[in-house]
């Protein structure tokens, strides 16, 4: 007997037979049917409380999971909002899959309710963009959006969705439901290239390894460790590339970063782009003379930014296994000296910076300088938590001082340095987690200006039961916070619009009354203990929760022997 479907059943069940999990959104019209045939499909829907939000987290979802989630959306202001995940997405090489409503086509040209250029306007931000041609060809332009968004170096797909194409009806045995995409086609390098990138290794006085989040996210943490443990070669992650090889192993020199990039002869680049996290790979942050053996599933990338080297083009985890095949076939097994200068060198910058920071933590001064804060929360989560982690401060000692033991187990402001990713990123990883980890926790560390972004998220997070601890680091502003008395001073003087920073935030919001509101756990602390006390309450139980810490308005990172971004260092 033949089924008469809708336009959204045709999309939803195209979704889920492409192995779609999870879709995020906000409905209304005209995807509110989509919303409800995806969950009569069996796909998950977290209904979120902005768009932007929602992009963020379907974004997450494939970062963990090397399949593509979903973000449905309304026409008009609900593209426009959700192209922030899509070109955060797009920054860090994420897949996802984002459905938009759009008016009727028969409204097109005559001012439709939020009508807007759709299909343009999401070009910019994605790999494909599209509407299907009709109701039939849904599953065609499904496939093709799953596997545009996987394959090569992984990015965002758009389908729009108009209201007649989500109304319309067909009869099933016009749909064809194309079979799943097979997995991304992995391809190795030029045995030859690969001889080439040993060769360097072997002579190198001075290698480092520098792991990035494309090594993460390919899975190829078995080889990349298989070969550091081989060859003894220390190891730096880029911030979403750590627990690759876990930070606490012996070859894992994050503590001596500069010093690591500054005098490096050969690098290996295992899935990292030579953008401004790492510098431009520019004198006096790297050697004038250093040699790059690039490896990166996208052949573009060889020679951004880096002219002298070895390319290697392909699937890191394969060409990491080439890596380790060439090594093994030689005669003499190299293995980089413990005893080397380099590593001497190395280790005694580990030491020197860890006792820096060790001094810091131990300051008890109030309010907390973010080392002291940082050091309770080091010390309370759990080892295998996912760590998700944003602000200025919060978020640049937060990589320091917060360990990953686990590869994927960060997420954070990323290549494109969005701020307000974290919520979104946070209850994905949440759900994630309580799908396929039931006891692995999630935490949340932001600032306080991150947190403003998307904090009426946190209703999401309790209607889902997502036992979530968000932990804000409240210094009153973005970066630099401003103090209560000068504050008040201002507000009785007049003009706050002429005399408040633009840095500054209300201080001294007492932000974890928030979850309360929703059924959650608001915790306030001021000092080491408060601070431990909540962070073990909080914990202890699997309410959704916010622990508010304050800290010191003036509090800074470090001093650091370089600024971070500017050009006059290049
Ligand atoms: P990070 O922020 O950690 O420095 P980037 O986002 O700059 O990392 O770089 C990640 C790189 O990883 C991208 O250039 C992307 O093309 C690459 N990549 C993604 N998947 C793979 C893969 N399977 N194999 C090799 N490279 C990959």
């Amino acid at each position: 007997m033949t089924e008469v479907l809708n336009g959204a059943t045709v999309l939803a069940r195209a979704l889920k037979h492409q192995g779609v999990e999870y879709m995020f959104g906000i409905v209304g019209v005209p995807v509110i049917e989509i919303g409800l045939a995806a969950q009569a499909e069996g796909i998950k829907f977290i209904a979120m409380r902005n768009e932007q939000a929602a992009s963020y987290a379907a974004s997450a979802i494939g970062y963990l999971t090397k399949k593509p989630a979903v973000c449905l959306v309304v026409s008009g202001p609900g593209l426009v909002h959700a192209l922030a995940g899509m070109a955060n997405a797009m920054e860090n090489c994420w897949p996802l899959i984002v459905v938009g409503g759009s008016c009727d086509s028969d409204q097109e040209a005559m001012g439709g309710f939020q009508e807007y250029p759709q299909v343009e306007a999401a070009r910019h931000y994605s790999k494909f963009s599209a509407r299907p041609s009709s109701i039939s060809k849904i599953p065609y332009y499904v496939e093709k959006a799953v596997r545009t968004s996987l394959y090569g170096r992984p990015g965002v797909s758009y389908i729009d969705m108009t209201g007649d194409l989500i109304g319309g009806q067909v009869e099933d045995n016009n749909v064809s439901f194309l079979p799943i995409s097979p997995p991304s086609p992995v391809s190795m390098s030029c045995p030859k290239k690969v001889e080439a990138a040993v060769d360097l290794i072997i002579k190198a006085e001075r290698p480092l390894v520098v792991v990035g989040k494309g090594a993460a996210y390919a899975q190829a943490e078995d080889v990349i460790n298989q070969l550091v443990e081989m060859t003894q070669l220390p190891v730096l992650p880029t911030p979403m590339g750590k627990g690759v090889v876990p930070d606490d192993s012996p070859l894992c020199i994050s503590a001596a970063r500069s010093k690591a990039l500054q005098e490096a002869d050969v690098i290996l680049l295992l899935g990292a782009r030579l953008n401004w996290m790492l510098h431009f790979a520019a004198p006096p942050r790297f050697s004038s003379k250093v040699k790059i053996i690039q490896v990166d599933i996208c052949p573009e990338e060889m020679g951004n930014n880096s002219a002298s080297g070895v390319a290697l083009p392909g699937d890191v985890g394969v060409v990491v296994s080439q890596i380790v095949k060439n090594i093994k076939s030689r005669s003499v097994q190299f293995k980089f000296s413990a005893d080397s200068p380099w590593w001497s060198l190395l280790r005694k910058k580990i030491e020197a910076n860890v006792q820096n920071v060790q001094t810091m933590s131990n300051d008890n001064s109030i309010p907390l300088n973010y080392y002291a804060a940082f050091s309770e929360v080091q010390r309370a989560i759990p080892k295998d938590c996912i760590i998700v982690n944003e602000g200025s401060n919060t978020m640049d000692i937060g990589r320091t001082m917060l360990p990953n033991i686990f590869p994927r187990h960060r997420l954070d402001a990323g290549t494109f340095g969005t701020m307000g990713v974290g919520v979104g990123f946070a209850i994905a990883a949440a759900i994630y987690c309580r799908d396929y980890w039931p006891n692995k926790r999630v935490v949340c560390v932001q600032g306080d200006s991150a947190f403003g972004f998307s904090g009426m998220e946190i209703e999401t997070i309790a209607r889902y039961h997502l036992p979530v601890v968000i932990i804000i680091f409240n210094n009153n502003g973005i970066s630099y916070g401003i103090k209560e008395d000068t504050w008040e001073n201002a507000k009785k003087a007049g003009d706050l619009f002429i005399t408040i920073p633009p840095t500054s935030l209300q201080p001294n919001t007492r932000y974890e009354k928030l979850i309360e509101a929703f059924g959650g756990k608001g915790y306030f602390a001021k000092t080491k203990e408060e601070l431990r006390e909540s962070l073990q309450s909080a914990l202890k139980d699997q309410t959704p929760s916010i622990i508010n810490v304050m800290i010191d308005p003036g509090a800074q990172r470090k001093t650091q022997e370089f600024f971070w971004l500017t050009k006059s260092n290049l």
